[in-house]
């Protein structure tokens, strides 16, 4: 405890100045500790640690006018700091350190939250751990800080305490007794939040799987019913079919380990404002509101089904599937008439035999093709069901086949012949193009490298990857590993990809990305013009080639503004230096409008449709004696 004002005269001198300075002094010291006093009777009382920090903050500037202190609060997951409390520095300033993340060079408290020791910067103006935001420092008259690092009971650092200066000045051993008092009240203050905060997520999640439990369920039907007097509500009962099987035969820790994966599933599976708390044992509920009719529960309900049922990672798991029951609900039912309904609906689906959904008024769904189709795609590439075909693609100016787009066909044992025009979103959101595109690319490197040996006639590769493969992390590495397998020339091989995978790229996809142009790998833009047309995609990636998408062919040549959009691309690839294919050439009045735009490549059925890799052999051997039968020159 502080028990004399940092600075204070000497109490010894004994001049009436003196005297009535020392009385001051008591003053200043009884008024700390009264503030100490309220500040244990706010902790106390529970009261919110905004007005907690602010009263400890407060009464350290009526202590010590001289210095503008603050809290600054750590949060761990995320290694950000957050004002917590800091009335008199500049607004300015607290917005700048929001989100700030900590660092050996970040300022003063971004330095002590980071090595958990105390930071001292007497001048920021020449202080190296300032240099990045000294001038505004500077515009917001500050000089100097000083950061205490606020440590709790287990040694964690849980924010800092600050003292701010406008002068350049260094602390003397009386600031650094009151810091480090003001740093240890205000720890008790942030750890005891920190509990109770702990204390009631617990006491409404569920331990095992994080998700809300029986009781937060409730309190969300009681305040989500209300609001459904227009939109309907669809409740979902969903229990999982025959978990008791997997604890008896694989044991509880691994039925745990697949509950927790598959209410991680169920949360990815739902809308964004869907709500999915655990029940029980396995059963979940999941809360859809603003599901404007049936038709929409009914494609949530075959998601989750979908979602359930995709094979569980690692060896020994048997598949799982879930039994669903559904009551759409207005404010007149109340929440355990909900639960009850969407539950009786759920045993009427088990009794029907499971794996499937029903609404609480017994109509039963039949599952959809979209969802047989989903299951039946994860896998499908093993079972013999998947092959691939192999289009050309020309480069109009050497008069020769460049290179080959893989493309990928299913048939399906019931279905017949599916379209990738209908399969590959199916297999983008279940995920299942994760294991297909992987094929994909092993087994048209493989195919295509054979060929280019045996027709001496080396063919670039194109091979389509979809947003969620160029997503996942070690994309890039395995891609490396595969085409190192096949022996295929990293050169010759290109990866198409959609604008929208470029623009939404998260921090994952922008690594892999890098990694495969760093490896000599060919990004191409696919389908150019159908999505944002970002310039700045082209300026941010190195890209080796754009293929214009077959809409803006199809109009050519009559077509003025398809025409124009069509040159202006070719004008940009020319410039960047990268490539230009046009996609869907269906007619020889197109190709001589592209052939008068100087366009470098093209690709379509009036050229030459996707065909298996025995006709693509025939018809290399077929252009290369064509070419040695050309005269010279
Ligand atoms: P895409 O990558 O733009 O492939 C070109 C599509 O245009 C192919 O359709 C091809 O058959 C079709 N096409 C080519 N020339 C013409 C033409 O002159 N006229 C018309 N009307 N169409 C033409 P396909 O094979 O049905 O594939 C459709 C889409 O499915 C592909 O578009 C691609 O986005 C996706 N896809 C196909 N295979 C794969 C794959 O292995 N992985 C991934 N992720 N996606 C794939
Ligand atoms: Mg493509
Ligand atoms: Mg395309």
């Amino acid at each position: 405890m502080v028990t004399q004002a940092p600075g204070s005269p000497d109490a010894s001198r004994g001049s009436a100045a003196g005297l009535s300075r020392a009385e001051l002094d008591a003053l200043r010291v009884r008024e700390l500790v009264a503030c100490h006093i309220r500040l244990h009777e706010l902790i106390g009382r529970d009261a919110p640690l905004t007005a907690v920090l602010t009263e400890l903050v407060e009464g350290v500037e009526r202590y010590e006018p001289s210095v503008i202190p603050c809290v600054v609060l750590l949060n761990r997951e995320t290694n950000t700091l957050h004002p917590g409390a800091g009335p008199s520095l500049p607004p300015d300033w607290l917005g700048a350190l929001d989100g700030l993340v900590i660092g050996p060079n970040i300022g003063s408290c971004g330095a002590a939250a980071w090595s958990g020791e105390l930071a001292i910067s007497e001048d920021m103006a020449v202080d190296p751990k300032w240099e990045p935001v000294r001038d505004f420092a500077a515009a917001c008259g500050l000089r100097h800080c000083w950061s205490m690092p606020i440590a709790g009971a287990d040694g964690d650092v849980l924010g800092t305490f600050a003292l701010y200066g406008r002068q350049p000045r260094h602390p003397s051993p009386d600031h650094l007794e009151l810091m480090q008092d003001s740093a240890r009240l205000a720890g008790i203050a942030i750890e005891r939040r920190l509990t109770m905060e702990k204390l009631i997520h617990d006491a409404r999640h569920d331990s095992l799987t994080g998700l809300p439990n029986r009781r937060a369920i409730f309190e969300e039907l009681e305040t989500a019913l209300p609001q459904t007097s227009s939109a309907a509500a669809a409740v979902m009962f969903v229990d999982l079919d025959g978990l008791k099987g997997v604890n008896d035969s694989l044991g509880h820790d691994r039925a745990d380990e697949m509950i927790r994966e598959i209410a991680g599933r169920l949360r990815t599976a739902v809308r964004g404002p869907d709500f999915v708390g655990r029940f029980g044992g396995d059963e979940f509920v999941i809360i859809a509101t603003e599901i404007a009719d049936r038709p929409q529960a009914a494609e949530l309900a075959e998601r989750v089904l979908e979602a359930v049922s995709r094979p569980m990672p690692g060896v020994g798991f048997p598949a799982m599937t879930a039994s669903i029951g559904i009551a759409m609900i207005t404010q007149t039912c109340d929440a355990p008439e909900a639960i009850r309904r969407a539950d009786r609906a759920m045993y009427a689906t088990k009794h029907a035999g499971r794996d499937a959904f029903q609404f609480d008024d017994g109509v039963i769904r039949a599952q959809s093709r979209r969802l047989v189709m989903a299951r039946a795609l994860h896998g499908a590439e093993m079972r013999g069901e998947m092959r691939l075909v192999f289009q050309p693609v020309f480069d109009f100016r050497r008069d020769n086949i460049a290179g080959v787009e893989a493309l990928l066909r299913w048939c399906h044992p019931e279905f017949g012949e599916v379209s990738p025009a209908e399969f590959i979103p199916v297999a983008e959101e279940s995920r299942a193009i994760i294991a297909l595109g992987a094929w994909v690319l092993r087994e048209s490197c493989e195919l295509i490298g054979a060929l280019s040996e045996q027709t001496g006639q080396p063919l670039e590769l194109s091979v389509n990857s979809s947003a969620c493969e160029l997503a996942r992390k070690g994309y890039a590495t395995s891609v490396r590993q595969t085409i190192a397998h096949a022996r295929f020339p990293v050169a010759l091989l290109n990866l198409e990809v959609t604008e929208t995978t470029l623009i939404g790229s998260d921090a994952a996809t922008t690594r892999n990305l890098q990694e495969l142009e760093s490896l000599g790998v060919g990004i191409v833009l696919d389908d150019f013009g159908t999505g944002y047309s970002s310039l700045s995609v082209l300026k941010q990636h190195r890209i080796r080639g754009i293929k214009i998408d077959r809409g803006f062919i199809a109009g050519l040549p009559d077509d003025r503004v398809n025409h124009a959009i069509v040159a202006g691309v070719i004008g940009i690839a020319r410039g960047m230096g990268c490539t230009v294919t046009a996609e869907g050439i269906e007619n020889s009045c197109q190709k001589d409008a592209l052939h008068a735009m100087d366009c470098e490549r093209g690709q379509g059925f009036l050229l030459a449709r996707p065909m298996t890799s025995k006709a693509l052999t025939v018809l290399i051997h077929e252009a290369g004696a064509k070419q040695q039968a050309r005269p010279a020159g």
